[in-house]
């Protein structure tokens, strides 16, 4: 029987103690007055409604689905009302600003909410995931009025939205869309919207009345490609309650995520209002895509998290074989799971993964808060300069890990993770969209090395490296930690002299950071988590005589050093390998 429960020590473990994000809180105005007991209240709340109101929906919606007739989709029994127990807690709210009804709470709240409402049930937490991203847009480019219109609505979480970008034609390629939109009505600035969108998450469901979709469309005479794309707010029902020219024509038959339904929509000259400037939709999204690419790389932790406490539990009950090591000849005839040596490794390694992958998330969530709210223009700066580094990593490593990780978890559930009972083969299936959907991870890799690294020169990577060697030094100060700094020192010299090969060789090889990203991205990935745990084993190494809490912390560390983090030499010897060339396959036909 899958169940979740929130893991609220360490959450608290990770905000507090890894992050102080207190002590930089009360250096912004916006934050100053947030103190250690809200917080907790605010996470514990969190969490006791992802265990207790989402989570036991998430097993029966996979399995029912959503169901479409004639236009009109229905979610899953107990969607709605747990739709309406979300609103009526005031969640939708959280990280929003105070002037369209926000509660004005930083991203890394919201960060430590998504990550427990995903874990608990991805497929529903899919629905109020999208429209964070498009109050962001909406707040930072829609005109005052169209602010005034649907900001409040989209904060109380009376109305949902969508990101609508995909034709059939056109997916990680946005510049051939073929959507049209036309100038109709200077005075009120309405626009005519035409064109088919495909696999549009919350397209069309029934857990509120109107649906604000956000869509991508070109302008008559609009440059080709990704320069001539405009975007547009259309909204299902209009402002007079009539109901607007956006029809859904079906929803897709899909692998995962059954509950959250992924539509074809149609725009019959739909009544829509521009958002930002002509041709410059793209920009206009990108304003939202830190933020969203992360909250999809929360998807590969939360997936990566309700795997490792359902194997754990599993283990820790069920019997099999005896271990060569018992010494109970008389008693039980079989061990528990849990005493194997290749299922501790599993456990191991699922536990090293997302605790590591937690503290980076939650990082990346607090510098964008830095970035947005810090009153020290060059800590905006810096703060945004990492976020931007750090993004495709988590989208891309992360939710390549949740899949990886949850997989890894069906094995130790033996035939029984095969069987829908204990629904850890849905977390598999449900894992897997989050390395295609947001840009693919393949994107998120060329992203991460062609525009992050090369882009800047090494700029933002320069930066890393020097809080890493911060962190280095931090360990190398205290005997029992030294091993870690060594290893991390180790490891960041190993990434950053590929670094420097890239920067010099590519100007002569245009081909060589797409060969290369995959594996680099991997490596990064790999860094980032020795930095996780380095500075953990850090903290924890203080404390672990006393309580048990530290001293898996510091048992976990010594296995990521030992177990997890040769792979970043493997993969940094691929990219070496990659450096040569990929062979063309050739067209035979
Ligand atoms: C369940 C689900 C929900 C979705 N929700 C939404 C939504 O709400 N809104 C929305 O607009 N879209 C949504 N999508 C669409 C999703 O974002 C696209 O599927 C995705 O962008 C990839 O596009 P594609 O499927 O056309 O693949 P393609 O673009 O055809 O790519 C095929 C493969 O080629 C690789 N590839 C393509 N170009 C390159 C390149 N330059 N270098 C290296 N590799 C490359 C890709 O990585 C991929 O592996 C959703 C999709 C699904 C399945």
């Amino acid at each position: 029987m899958w169940t979740y429960r929130a893991p609220l020590r360490d959450i608290e473990f990770v905000i507090n103690e890894w992050l102080h994000a207190q002590a930089e809180w009360e250096t912004i105005p916006n934050f100053a007055e947030l103190d250690q007991d809200t917080v907790e209240q605010i996470v514990t709340s969190a969490g006791q409604f992802a265990a207790e109101v989402v989570a036991p929906i998430n097993s029966p919606g996979d399995i029912e689905g959503c169901h479409y007739d004639n236009g009109k989709v229905t979610t899953p029994k107990h969607y709605r009302e747990t739709y309406q127990a979300y609103v009526e807690a005031g969640w939708p709210a959280l990280a929003c600003e105070t002037e369209f009804g926000g509660q004005g709470l930083p991203q890394l709240l919201n960060c430590a909410l998504y990550e427990m409402l995903v874990a608990a049930c991805h497929a529903w937490a899919m629905y109020p995931g999208l429209a964070h991203g498009a109050y962001e847009c909406i707040r930072t480019h829609g005109t005052d009025s169209l602010k005034a219109q649907y900001l409040p609505k989209l904060v109380n979480g009376e109305w949902l939205a969508t990101m609508c970008l995909t034709e059939a034609h056109a997916g990680t390629d946005l510049g051939l869309l073929r959507t049209r939109a036309e100038p109709d009505d200077a005075a009120s600035g309405r626009y005519r919207i035409s064109g088919t969108k495909i696999f549009i998450s919350g397209g069309e469901h029934d857990l509120t009345d109107n649906i604000v979709h956000l869509v991508l469309a070109r302008l008559p005479g609009a440059p080709a490609g990704s320069k001539g794309i405009s975007l547009f707010l259309v909204p299902k029902l209009l402002l007079d309650g009539q109901a607007n020219a956006v029809r859904c024509d079906g929803i897709e038959k899909k692998m995962g995520i059954k509950g959250s339904a992924t539509c074809v929509l149609t725009f019959a000259q739909a009544s829509g209002w521009i958002i930002g400037e002509p041709n410059r939709g793209l920009a206009a999204m990108f304003v939202m895509m830190n933020a969203a690419r992360l909250h999809v790389g929360l998807q590969g932790l939360s997936h990566a998290e309700a795997a490792y406490q359902n194997a754990l539990h599993y283990a820790l009950e069920r019997k099999q074989m005896r271990v060569p090591t018992s010494t109970d000849k008389q008693g039980a005839t079989a061990d528990l799971i849990v005493k194997h040596p290749p299922m501790r490794r599993i456990l191991l390694q699922l536990r090293a993964f997302v605790q590591g992958q937690r503290a980076l998330a939650y990082w990346i969530a607090h510098l964008l808060d830095c970035a947005e709210h810090h009153s020290d223009a060059a800590q905006r700066q810096a703060s945004m300069q990492l976020v931007s580094l750090l993004t495709p990593m988590a989208k891309g490593f992360f939710t390549d890990n949740g899949f990886v990780l949850s997989s890894a978890a069906l094995q130790v559930f033996g035939g029984h993770g095969y069987v829908h009972e204990n629904a850890i083969e849905q977390t598999v299936r449900d894992s897997r969209i989050a390395m295609l959907y947001e840009g693919t991870n393949e994107i998120q890799a060329i992203d991460l090395v062609a525009r992050k690294i090369i882009g800047d020169r090494g700029a933002a990577f320069d930066q890393l490296l020097k809080l890493i060697a911060v962190e280095v030094q931090a360990c190398n100060a205290v005997s029992a930690c030294a091993t870690f700094g060594q290893q991390l020192q180790a490891t960041s010299s190993a990434v950053s002299t590929v670094v420097a090969m890239i920067l010099r060789e590519t100007p002569t090889d245009r081909e060589l950071p797409y060969r290369i990203a995959d594996d680099f991205m991997r490596a990064f990935g790999l860094l980032m988590l020795a930095f996780a745990w380095a500075r953990t084993a850090r903290i924890a190494q203080a404390r672990a005589e006393a309580d048990d809490f530290y001293k898996d912390k510091l048992v976990t560390a010594h296995f990521c050093f030992d177990f997890v983090l040769p792979e970043l030499h493997y993969r940094l010897e691929l990219v070496n390998v990659a450096w040569q060339g990929v062979p063309q396959i050739e067209v035979r036909r």
